[in-house]
């Protein structure tokens, strides 16, 4: 790099200097691949082809000048340019599909939003002017058309490899930066011709300096050992955009009404219908974002919801569900005056248990009890976890009497050998649910005091 701002200018010995920069990184290339062997080489083929493709253009553009063959506009020495685009592209294509093996919308999105903006920007300031120009024939449109669209197709890679992460594997900074440099380069060049700026031999040099600085930059990423993780998938995104990239977002979705201003304020809208195309299809990735977003809110929700009515330990409904569910049973079983039981099960001697063996094995056995006694209630039963060794079961269109032997069976199912005791209470006309479970608690107090291991039935 230092040598190139050495040697003489218009020099061949510069235009070989610069072609050897280009064909040196590609070798470098090959030769981090061979050394590290990442998972997906045939990506880096395709970089270090259009790596050396890019740099042959100096030389082709050179001789074909020397000889005096046609020097015009376009020529052989663009389509070696040009080979930089699809051959890169194809590459970096590989490498966001191993990254993101699952279909990233967010990212995708963000990155479509972004290079819309952007790309409505090259539109209006490179493609029309450049598809429209009189000077240049057929082919001379289609080749200056093809640097920007190939550009705003690199832009779309950078921008999606950059939110998917990539910044954090040493190798995918490398071929970033070299990304930045060649879009960059071009973007300076773009500048340069629309402010009619003549460079200077040194500004010249600076600016073909910074495409050598990618080579050199995709030459880097090759060789460093972390090309080797580079196709690793990357871990998830959040879906909530970072303040930084809102603000890029919000900026790039304001680029086509802005440019409607700026015309209209100067006094005539040239291009109206591709700022109209881009606001719409601004207007509706925004809305493509948002709905993800609400998407997201909706699943985050549900599980908030069930995660707020479950126990943790058993997966039975918790107290709060229970709560819940009781006015509604009672209201029901008024309505269609049919009876409805409740029964409130409390481990007997559980903290010897835990003390025995464990409260690791007391945990197991209030899981596999909730699963054992569950086997032995009808769908209608809602089985509860009241509290630490208590449950709750609700028996609608249960008697007395049927209640007691459903309850009956749950204990004989009690796993380990382990025993529970049970107060059972029938909804009496017109009482409060408070006074329906006071009537189980106490009943349970009976049981307990009769001896354990028992069903107490609640009077009255
Ligand atoms: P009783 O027969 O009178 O009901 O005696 P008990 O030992 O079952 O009742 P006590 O109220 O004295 O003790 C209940 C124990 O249950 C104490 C507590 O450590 C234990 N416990 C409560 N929740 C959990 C839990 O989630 N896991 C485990 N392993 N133990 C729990
Ligand atoms: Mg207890
Ligand atoms: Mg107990």
């Amino acid at each position: 790099m230092v040598g190139f701002f050495i040697v003489p200018d218009g020099s061949l010995l510069q235009v070989v200097w610069q072609v050897g920069i280009g064909w040196v990184a590609a070798g470098a290339i090959v030769l981090g691949v061979l050394r590290h062997r990442p998972a997906v080489p045939a990506l880096w083929w395709l970089i270090a082809a259009g790596v050396a493709g890019n740099a042959a253009g100096i030389g082709v553009e050179t001789v074909l000048t020397r000889l005096q063959v046609d020097g015009g506009f376009p020529s052989w020495a663009d389509a070696a340019y040009l080979s930089l685009y699809p051959l890169t592209a194809g590459g970096l294509m590989m490498l966001i599909r191993h990254r993101s093996p699952s279909r990233n919308w967010t990212t995708a999105v963000d990155a479509t939003t972004l290079t819309t903006g952007i790309g409505l920007l090259a539109w209006i300031f490179m493609i029309q002017p450049a598809a429209t120009d009189p000077s240049i024939g057929l082919l001379g449109h289609i080749v200056s058309v093809a640097y920007p669209i190939g550009d705003i197709v690199l832009l779309a890679m950078t921008v999606r490899l950059l939110l998917d992460g990539a910044g954090r594997n040493v190798a995918l900074r490398w071929v970033l930066t070299a990304l930045l440099c060649f879009l960059g380069g071009d973007s300076a060049w773009v500048v340069v011709n629309q402010v009619n700026f003549e460079p200077g031999p040194l500004a010249h040099k600076a600016l073909a300096s910074v495409f050598l600085a990618g080579y050199f930059a995709f030459a880097a990423a090759a060789l460093h050992p972390d090309v080797r993780a580079a196709t690793r998938p990357a871990p998830a995104r959040p879906i909530r955009p970072g303040r930084g990239l809102l603000a890029v977002l919000t900026a790039t979705s304001l680029i086509a009404p802005v440019l409607l201003l700026a015309e209209t304020a100067m006094g005539q809208v040239d291009d109206a219908l591709a700022i109209g195309i881009g606001c719409v299809a601004l207007f509706l990735l925004v809305l493509a974002r948002m709905s993800q977003l609400l998407t997201q809110l909706d699943v985050q929700s549900q599980k908030v919801r069930e995660l707020a009515v479950t126990d943790e330990l058993t997966g039975l409904p918790n107290r709060r569900a229970w709560n819940a569910e009781l006015p509604r049973a009672l209201e029901r079983s008024r309505r269609d005056g049919r009876p409805l039981t409740v029964a409130l099960l409390d481990l007997d001697h559980f903290k010897r248990f835990n003390d025995s063996y464990g409260h690791p094995a007391g945990d197991r056995l209030l899981k596999e009890a909730a699963a054992a006694w569950q086997a032995h209630l009808r769908t209608v039963d809602t089985l509860a976890r009241y509290g630490g060794e208590e449950f709750i079961v609700m028996l609608p269109d249960a008697t007395r009497d049927a209640a007691h032997q459903i309850i009956d069976r749950m204990r004989a199912a009690t796993p380990l050998g382990q025993t529970f005791s049970a107060g059972v209470a029938t909804l009496a006309p017109g009482e409060h649910s408070d006074e329906l479970l006071a009537r189980a608690d106490a009943a349970l107090y009976d049981a307990k005091r009769a001896g354990r291991d028992r069903v107490a039935v609640a009077a009255g």
